[in-house]
C-alpha cells in the first residue's frame, strides 16, 4: 500500500437517478455556449468555430440543490444552463460516430461564472480560471444513464429566475453534436470515464443577486432548484 502523508481526499460524486450507486466525477471540461446568440448567428451556412473549451476542478461539482454562496471576488455571477455529458468510458481520437459509446449518462448544470473577472482576464488576455474555476461552480442534477433513456438530442433546456424565464433553447440548436464535442475533445486530451462535458449555453445569461432563486432543467432529463445565498 502507498503511504501518503496525509489522507487523499474522497472522490467527488454524483447522485443517480433510481439508485444509491453514485457516479464518481473525474475531471470537468466546458466548451463555450455553443448556441446562436445573435441573429447573424443563427443565418443557415453560417461556419462555427469550435467552441473554446476550459476546466473546473473536479470538486467545484456539487448537487444543483439547497443554497449556493455568493462567490468571493465577484459583483457580476452569473448561472449557465448546459446539458452535462458524462463519459464513462476512455478514449482518444473517437470517431463522431463511435462518440456515444463513450458516454454513460446525461445531466443537467450550471456553468456559474464571475463575468466580471472573465471580463477582466478577456481584456488582459488572461486565462479564465479566476471567472470560471471557484468553489462551488459546477452544480449538477442528478444523472440519468444512457442505458435508460438514450442519448437525447432533442429537449428544452431552461433556466428561470424568480420564476422569470431568462433562457429557452432546444438541445437541437447546439452549433457542435455531443459526438462532434466529444470527438474533437478527444483529439487534444485523452477523455477518462468519470468526466464531466459541460456542453455551452444558449443566450440570456444574466446576474444573480443574493436570495435569488435558480431553477433549470433540460425536458426529458432533470430539472433543479436553487437560492443564492448572501455576499
Ligand atoms: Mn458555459
Amino acid at each position: 500500500m502507498t503511504a501518503l502523508v496525509f489522507p487523499a481526499a474522497a472522490a467527488t460524486t454524483l447522485a443517480i437517478v433510481g439508485t444509491a450507486l453514485r457516479f464518481p466525477v473525474r475531471r470537468v471540461f466546458c466548451m463555450g455556449r455553443n448556441y446562436a446568440w445573435t441573429e447573424a448567428e443563427r443565418q443557415p451556412g453560417t461556419q462555427h468555430a469550435f467552441p473554446a473549451f476550459f476546466m473546473k476542478p473536479a470538486d467545484a461539482v456539487v448537487p444543483a440543490a439547497g443554497c449556493l454562496a455568493y462567490p468571493r471576488l465577484s459583483a457580476d455571477f452569473c448561472p449557465e444552463i448546459e446539458l452535462v455529458v458524462a463519459l464513462g468510458k476512455d478514449g482518444a481520437d473517437i470517431a463522431p460516430q463511435d462518440a456515444h459509446g463513450h458516454v454513460w449518462g446525461y445531466g443537467a448544470g450550471l456553468d456559474l461564472t464571475r463575468r466580471d473577472l472573465q471580463a477582466q482576464a478577456k481584456q488582459q488576455g488572461l486565462p479564465w480560471e479566476a471567472a470560471k474555476a471557484f468553489d462551488a461552480s459546477a452544480p449538477v442534477s442528478a444523472l440519468l444513464p444512457a442505458s435508460a433513456i438514450g442519448h437525447p438530442q432533442a429537449g428544452a433546456i431552461w433556466l428561470k429566475v424568480n420564476g422569470q424565464e431568462r433562457q429557452r433553447a432546444d438541445l437541437a440548436d447546439q452549433l457542435w453534436s455531443v459526438p462532434d464535442l466529444i470527438s474533437t475533445l478527444s483529439r487534444a486530451v485523452t477523455l477518462r470515464a468519470g468526466d464531466l462535458l459541460f456542453t455551452g449555453t444558449p443566450a440570456g445569461v444574466a446576474a444573480l443577486q443574493p436570495g435569488d432563486v435558480v431553477e433549470g432543467g433540460i425536458d426529458g432529463l432533470q430539472h433543479f432548484s436553487l437560492s443564492i445565498g448572501s455576499r
